[in-house]
């Protein structure tokens, strides 16, 4: 198989997490004779440093036409004094690095965003949840990616000398469709249960989305659909997890959820994303550019591996691949490795690019003893 991956690292962790993710996929394209081609473009803060604005013309166009891209992360305390752009989709108005990041995603025409929060069994004991709480950790938040308060109008007004600043949620009938008619494809390959978060007791744009979603679920009568507010989904997060499957929500309130649901599996490291729409799809961890591991190599390079795993896998459809990466990782786990983020006492603590080492070493011994250990048999 011949692909193009666009490879974005942008700031602080980025490029260390992002080299994990090269490794893997080398790895991959040598043992089983893929041709991956890898072509980096700047984006975020780097990109702001090297081109003046955080996306690039160059980088855009490369990932539209790329058979997948790949993300580290973006943003650092050095462009944070930067201001807001005021419509993130021109690289020129919107100068954060974050703005670069919502500009790609508005680019490349990305809806979907896909965020499995998937117990690492090895890691069970250090999630902050009691074992009979966490039971198992298994569900996907599939997130609302183009619309939403992100991309709404927003602006700073001064009234009577007083400054205000505002941000809009909205939605149409056909965004709310389009995400939830993945959500409902999503929960058709897992336990067939959607719960759609919003907040329909105060929000216009959340009874939109609450009316929408029913209307939709008479087309899917195999699949139970159930409705939250997301004040009460982030208490029930906490309080059982393991009631949910697929959880549909909206891009502000995903981003949140997900950060609190990583935190159930023991680190914001371990938890990869996808992201598809209309053009390549995007694959990056949940995290940000945490700048104060940046340049340490302790970053914790799970995130990127699990989502070049889910790269093989949904972008070019290499299950088998997928899994070799898959069940090598939980085997380093279980043999006690750790990066510091997920160290409990006693373990072997590595560096991030020790780790992604290991399991390098590991996905080899899993290739020379693949009927042992049940891969790909
Ligand atoms: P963050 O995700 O960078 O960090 C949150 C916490 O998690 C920090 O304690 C950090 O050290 C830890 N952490 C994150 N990734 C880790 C990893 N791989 N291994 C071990 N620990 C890890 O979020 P933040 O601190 O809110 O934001 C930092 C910067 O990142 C900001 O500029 C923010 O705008 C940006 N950001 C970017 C993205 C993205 O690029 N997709 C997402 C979120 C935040």
């Amino acid at each position: 198989m011949k692909k193009t991956i666009v490879f974005l690292a942008g700031d602080g962790i980025g490029p260390e997490v992002a080299r994990a993710a090269v490794t893997v996929l080398r790895e991959a394209a040598h043992e089983f004779h893929h041709q991956f081609e890898f072509a980096e473009f700047p984006i975020g803060g780097a990109a702001i440093d090297a081109a003046g604005i955080p996306l690039p013309n160059p980088t855009l166009d490369a990932c539209r036409k790329a058979d997948a891209v790949f993300l580290g992360a973006v943003g650092g305390p050095k462009w944070d004094s930067l201001p807001v752009g005021k419509r993130p989709e021109s690289g020129l108005l919107a100068l954060r690095p974050e703005s670069g990041l919502l500009a790609l995603r508005q680019g490349m025409g990305l809806y979907v965003n896909v965020r499995p929060v998937k117990l690492l069994e090895p890691l069970r004991g250090i999630s902050p949840l009691k074992a009979d709480r966490l039971g198992d950790l298994d569900l996907e938040i599939v997130r609302e990616l183009a619309g939403g308060m992100y991309f709404g109008e927003r602006g700073n007004v001064v009234e009577n000398g007083v400054e205000r600043a505002f941000d809009t949620e909205s939605y149409s009938t056909s965004e709310i469709e389009r995400i939830a008619t993945f959500a409902f494809a999503r929960a058709e390959s897992r336990s067939r249960r959607v719960c759609s978060v919003d907040k329909a007791n105060v929000l216009a744009s959340s009874q939109l989305w609450r009316r929408t979603v029913a209307a939709m679920s008479a087309a899917y009568p195999g699949i139970r659909l159930e409705h939250m507010y997301v004040d009460n989904a982030a208490m029930q997060l906490t309080l059982r997890p393991s009631q949910f499957d697929v959880i549909l929500t909206t891009n502000m309130f995903g981003d949140i959820l997900s950060d609190a649901a990583a935190a159930l599996a023991g680190s914001i490291g371990v938890i990869p994303s996808a992201s598809f729409g209309s053009s390549a799809p995007l694959f990056e961890p949940i995290h940000g550019s945490a700048p104060s591991l940046a340049g340490t190599d302790t970053a914790n390079p799970i995130g990127s591996i699990l989502s070049v795993a889910m790269m093989l896998r949904d972008a070019f459809g290499l299950s088998l691949e997928a899994d070799w990466v898959e069940q090598s990782l939980l085997r380093v786990l279980s043999g006690g490795y750790r990066t510091p983020d997920i160290a409990e006492p006693g373990a072997r603590t590595l560096s991030g690019s020790a780790f992604t080492e290991m399991l390098r070493e590991e996905m080899q011994r899993t290739l020379e003893h693949a009927e042992r250990y049940g891969w790909g048999v």
